[in-house]
C-alpha cells in the first residue's frame, strides 16, 4: 500500500517506538502510522538489520538486556512483517481497527462543538489517544503543547503554520510548537491524535471546554 507519506516519523521515535522506550500513550499512532508509510516501515525494519551498532549509538536511552530482544519482538509484530492480509474496505489500517473494534462505523464520536466530533480511546492522567472529527472549513483552537503530541491523518488533510498533511502523514509537536491546525479541502478530515500531557490553549473559550472535553 504505497501513499506519498511526506511527513515521516524520525528515526528516533520509530528506534524509542521499537525499543519500548516511547510512552506507551504514542504506540497505536506510530503502529497505525507505520502501516501506511512504506518509509517508516522499512526504517523500522532495517533496525533489525543494523541492529545492536545502533542501539550502540543511543547508548544514553540506557537499553538494558532485553531491549533488543524487545525491539525485535516488536519488528516482528509489526504489521509489516506478518502476512498482511487482503485489504478490507475502510479507512483505519489494521493497529486501529483492532483498538476500535471495526473502522469508522464502529467509532463512539461525541460533539465538540463547530460541527467537530471526537473518540477517545485512551486516556490516563493526561496522557491521551483520541480520534478527531473536523469538517471542512473548521480549525482546532490555537493551542500549544506541554508534552509531545503525534497527529496521524487518516482522512482529508489538514494544514498549519508548519505544512500539509495528509492520509499517513504524522505532524509532531511539543513545547516548542503553537499551531492551529485548520481542515484542507471539502472533505471531513479524520485524524488519529495522542499527547502524553493536556494541551494549553490560547483563547478563553477551549480552555473553558477543556475540562469536558479532556483535551
Ligand atoms: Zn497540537
Amino acid at each position: 500500500m504505497t501513499h506519498d507519506v511526506t511527513h515521516t516519523l524520525p528515526d528516533e521515535l520509530l528506534l524509542a517506538y521499537g525499543t519500548g522506550a516511547l510512552p506507551e500513550v504514542f504506540d497505536l499512532v506510530v503502529a497505525t502510522h507505520v502501516s501506511l508509510c512504506d518509509d517508516s516501515r522499512a526504517r523500522l525494519e532495517s533496525f533489525d538489520a543494523v541492529g545492536g551498532a545502533l542501539l550502540e549509538d543511543t547508548a544514553p536511552m540506557a537499553m538494558d538486556e532485553g531491549s533488543l530482544a524487545a525491539c525485535m519482538a516488536r519488528i516482528s509484530d509489526s504489521p509489516a512483517a506478518a502476512q498482511r492480509p487482503a485489504r478490507r474496505p475502510g479507512i483505519f489500517p489494521e493497529p486501529l481497527r483492532k483498538a476500535v473494534g471495526g473502522d469508522l462505523d464502529k467509532v463512539a464520536w461525541r460533539p465538540i462543538g463547530m460541527g467537530a466530533r471526537q473518540a477517545i480511546l485512551q486516556d490516563t492522567r493526561g496522557a491521551s489517544v483520541r480520534l478527531l472529527s473536523i469538517p471542512p472549513g473548521a480549525a482546532m483552537p490555537d493551542h500549544g503543547h506541554r508534552g509531545l503530541e503525534l497527529t496521524l491523518v487518516l482522512q482529508g488533510a489538514f494544514e498549519d503554520e508548519f505544512g500539509t498533511y495528509r492520509r499517513g502523514d504524522v505532524e509532531i509537536a511539543d513545547e516548542e510548537i503553537d499551531h492551529m491546525p485548520r481542515v484542507l479541502g471539502d472533505e471531513t478530515c479524520i485524524c488519529l491524535a495522542a499527547t502524553s500531557d493536556r494541551l494549553r490553549f490560547h483563547s478563553l473559550l477551549p480552555r473553558l471546554a477543556q475540562p469536558f472535553l479532556r483535551i
